[in-house]
């Protein structure tokens, strides 16, 4: 079992007066863990698996904002949109589309992100530039088709590297992006959230722009790899 105390305290530190959202990333980390952090303050967590994020829901503290971080498949919607703060991942209009299906639903406004690919890996989701330039135009052109889904902003992860220049890259790229969106009006003024930034790179993240920064494995520990 692992909750890092000490660490945890050092980021929150440097986040202090930055106006930086901290979600800390409890995917794979047992219940036990995550009431650990909370115990400390926490109320921010991120999870990547729709039914590790189902259980971990149903029996944490009602108090906590749960962020899905993960590739969402639309047929998973269903199980997170009663309760989920905010979806990271969006990466298709067809997701929105369900998104907004469940919101309806649920009679609720689901804040989403949408994410766009920054990386020089082929792996990662996201839309590139000109996809994301396309969706935004779809939602501009028939709001009331999104009127139970919030854009809140834009997440992104950065290419698995070290090498910095290409990290800052990225995250100008997507800081830049972030900027050029942010005043539309079809968002009612809440387009206000940049995601990007993990255990290894979130301190350039914020130096290039972040808001939000998502931290696991500084907090909780290295996780076991996995292959779902
Ligand atoms: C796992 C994960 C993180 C956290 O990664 P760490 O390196 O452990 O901080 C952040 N964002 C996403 C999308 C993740 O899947």
């Amino acid at each position: 079992m692992a909750f890092l105390l000490e660490a945890y305290n050092g980021i929150l530190q440097r986040l202090a007066g930055s106006g930086t959202t901290l979600v800390a990333v409890s995917k794979t980390k047992p219940e036990a863990d995550i009431m650990e952090a909370y115990g400390a303050g926490q109320r921010d967590f991120g999870e990547n698996y729709v039914q590790e994020l189902v259980g971990k829901q149903a029996s944490l503290p009602e108090d906590i904002r749960w962020h899905f971080i993960g590739h969402l498949q639309k047929n998973k919607v269903k199980y997170i949109a009663p309760f989920v703060h905010l979806v990271h991942g969006v990466d298709s209009i067809s997701l929105l589309q369900e998104i907004q299906k469940q919101g309806v639903k649920h009679n609720r406004i689901i804040d989403c992100l949408l994410q766009v690919h920054i990386a020089s890996e082929e792996t990662k989701f996201g839309f590139d530039d000109a996809e994301l330039d396309a969706c935004i135009k779809i939602i501009q052109a028939s709001p009331g088709s999104f009127d139970h889904v919030q854009i809140r902003g834009l997440m992104g992860m950065a290419s698995f590297s070290d090498d910095q220049l290409l990290l800052a890259r990225e995250f100008n790229h997507l800081h830049a992006l972030f900027q050029k969106y942010a005043n539309l009006p079809v968002w009612n003024g809440r387009f206000t959230v940049l995601s990007m930034g993990m255990s290894s790179d979130y301190a350039l993240a914020i130096s290039c722009g972040s808001n939000m920064v998502r931290i696991g494995s500084l907090i909780f520990g290295e996780r076991e790899k996995r292959t779902a």
